[in-house]
């Protein structure tokens, strides 16, 4: 990876925290749990996607994983305002 693309997904990142939670469509999900066992910090996207809540977790990346992996697209980022987010 180059330096461009590095800071290219270095901005997206920012800007997914500044402005995205991760947000599920539960009448989409299968449960495979293929979401909740690729994001690094272990939070469990499946579960959520279950109870159809969004990703609030403080601890969460945005790095947009379990985004990219779930195979039913039932994961999306959706815009919050910075200091909207609740707990976990
Ligand atoms: S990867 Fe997608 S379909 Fe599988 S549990 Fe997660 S949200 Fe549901
Ligand atoms: S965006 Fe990244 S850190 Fe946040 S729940 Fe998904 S995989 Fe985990």
């Amino acid at each position: 990876m180059n330096l461009n693309q590095i800071f290219r997904q270095d901005a997206t990142r920012r800007q997914a925290l500044a402005s995205g939670q991760v947000v599920p469509d539960s009448s989409r999900c299968v449960q495979c749990g293929i979401c909740s066992y690729h994001c690094p910090l272990e939070i469990d996207v499946r579960r959520h996607a279950w109870e159809g809540r969004p990703v609030h977790s403080s601890h969460c990346l945005t790095c947009g994983e379990c985004v990219r992996r779930c195979p039913r697209g039932v994961l999306r980022f959706e815009k919050i305002g910075l200091f909207d987010g609740g707990q976990s």
